[in-house]
């Protein structure tokens, strides 16, 4: 009788927990496409000005703190990639050099230069949509990045990558 009962507790039970585990899946999962969709907003920007649609935002505390893109045209500087102008713009909005709380989003695979700019900042994840099989860091050494800093690929890498082919489809003709 007892064991009866225990047992039709111990069902719901499981499955609420089950439900809170896929409702936690689903939340992260969504989550990383919503700022992955604010740095394609930020590419988009950037296609609008005839740059190489790359964008990025800096996430701290499920805030967007930083929102950039690609700016090697405008600038006239190679360095005007879409991370480091956010990395920049991110120190200047919390007055701190080290962004160990954030996570950077970013359409495009980081570059070798973008990857060392990012150990300095101790960030603490990088999400990246497209790979760059010509010039992303993890060609070269994904130990590129700081030890603290996770990696998560391929957010939404088809919508990313598809604005780039865009742009150098137009370019050619
Ligand atoms: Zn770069």
């Amino acid at each position: 009788m007892f064991a009866c009962k225990n047992q039709l507790l111990i069902w719901p039970s499981f499955i609420f927990n089950c439900s809170l585990q896929l409702f936690y899946l689903m939340f992260n999962f969504n989550t990383h496409e919503y700022y992955m969709k604010e740095a394609l907003k930020e590419a988009y920007e950037a296609f609008t000005k005839d740059e190489v649609p790359v964008g990025a935002v800096i996430v701290c505390n499920n805030r967007i703190i930083a929102r950039a893109h690609n700016l090697t045209e405008q600038l006239t500087d190679v360095t005007a990639h879409a991370e480091m102008q956010a990395f920049t713009a991110a120190s200047n909005y919390t007055g701190n050099k080290y962004l160990d709380e954030c996570t950077l989003y970013v359409t495009l695979e980081p570059c070798v230069m973008c990857a060392g700019a990012a150990y300095w900042t101790q960030i603490s994840k990088i999400v990246f949509g497209a790979f760059d099989h010509k010039k992303g860091f993890t060609l070269i050494n994904k130990n590129i990045l700081h030890p603290k800093t996770e990696l998560i690929t391929g957010i939404l890498q088809n919508e990313c990558g598809e604005l780039l082919k865009r742009y150098f489809k137009e370019k050619r003709t």
